[in-house]
């Protein structure tokens, strides 16, 4: 990613932060022609440290979505397969498993909205083949190929003229057009009241996993307490993650020990294996979530675009957000009105 050393500069996007959202929105407007550039500090994004399951059954069913949500999850997930090809994400078709309790409830959702399963009720086993995976590190590098980059975290904003700027302390850049994709984090100064009472509604979710160079599982397995994917890029290809904490309201970064140990033993008895002593690495990542737990996409105010707050499914849904941004940002219609920031709360 070439970094610009000047210290003012001017583009005709601007996208402040390098997650999933941000450097999807800019992959998308890069491909559309534009000159794009991403501001964001080294590190920091959620989606650096997810499983990277695009999961639109899985999680439907987990989460007993809405028929209405369920629709917008697959709907990104037949995005997901252009996207790869346009972008070069290696994008790995996967099945996943439930096993244990709760599997009546989850083929129950998975057969009301409409995806393929196999289900073995004296088991407590499902497994379905319409989830995918991909590697978030690998995916990041991808996503940060040919977008020019300041690696700075954004200070302040400013619209005069028909035209943003964006204070980054050691310089500024500007642009006709910000998309705001700054994961969790609060309101920057000079940001219009719309946005700042957009922001101020987003929800942090702490997400603890852990990350090991042991294979533990060839593909997705999921259960009470825990789930456990492959790893097959990155540092850590080879190994394996074991996933996640969902704690609403938790903003703290380090990793407790307690939660991190629990899932460990619920990730052991999904194996049907006594637990075993292995070098894991904990992370924890902050998710951003809106009050109805869907993604808020597109114009909130002249130039000034969001893509924010997707709670679990940055991944999933990037190619949706990324393109009703683009949408957005060009005038037309958008395509996702349940993702509009201006619907109500
Ligand atoms: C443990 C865990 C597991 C997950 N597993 C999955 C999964 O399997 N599948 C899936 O689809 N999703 C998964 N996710 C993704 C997650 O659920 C989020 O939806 C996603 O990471 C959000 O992406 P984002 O781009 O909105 O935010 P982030 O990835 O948090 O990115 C925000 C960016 O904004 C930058 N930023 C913040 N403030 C500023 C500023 N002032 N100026 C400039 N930049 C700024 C940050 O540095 C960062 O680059 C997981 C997340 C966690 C934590």
């Amino acid at each position: 990613m070439p970094l610009i050393n000047s210290p003012s500069a001017s583009s005709d996007v601007v996208v402040l932060g390098a997650g999933a959202f941000g450097l999807a929105t800019a992959a998308e407007l890069r491909l559309a022609g534009y000159k794009v550039t991403v501001v964001a500090p080294e590190g920091g994004a959620a989606s650096a440290i997810a499983a990277g399951m695009i999961a639109p059954a899985m999680e439907t069913a987990i989460d007993g979505l809405s028929r209405e949500q369920s629709a917008i999850l697959k709907r990104s997930r037949v995005l997901w397969a252009d996207f790869a090809t346009r972008t070069g994400i290696h994008l790995q078709h996967m099945p996943a498993e439930w096993r244990g309790e709760g599997a009546d409830r989850l083929a129950t959702s998975l057969e009301n909205n409409e995806f393929e399963y196999t289900y073995l009720p004296d088991h407590q086993w499902i497994v379905t083949e319409e989830d995918a995976k991909l590697d978030p590190e690998a995916a990041l590098a991808v996503l940060s190929q040919g977008v020019e980059r300041i690696n700075a975290t954004a200070k302040a904003v400013r619209f005069e003229n028909d035209v943003w700027t964006v204070d980054f302390g050691a310089g500024s850049i500007t642009a006709p057009h910000v998309v705001v994709a700054t994961g969790a984090a609060a309101a920057i100064d000079g940001m219009p009241e719309v946005l700042t009472a957009l922001i101020s509604k987003i929800i942090p979710v702490r997400g603890q996993i852990g990350i090991t160079h042991e294979r533990l599982a060839d593909h997705v397995i999921r259960g009470p307490g825990a789930y456990i994917a492959p790893v097959n890029a990155g540092s850590y290809e080879g190994g394996s993650v074991v996933g996640a904490t969902m704690e609403t309201g938790v903003r703290e970064v380090a990793t407790d020990a307690q939660l991190c140990e629990q899932m460990t033993n619920a990730a052991w008895a999904l194996l049907g294996h006594e637990p075993v002593e292995i070098d894991m690495e904990w992370r924890a990542g902050i998710r951003g979530a809106s009050p109805d737990g869907m993604p808020m996409a597109g114009p909130v105010a002249r130039g000034l675009h969001v893509a924010l707050a997707p709670r679990r499914n940055g991944w999933l849904l990037a190619p949706l957000v990324a393109g009703q941004v683009v949408a957005g940002l060009e005038g037309l219609s958008l395509p996702e009105a349940a993702l509009d920031p201006s619907r109500t709360f």
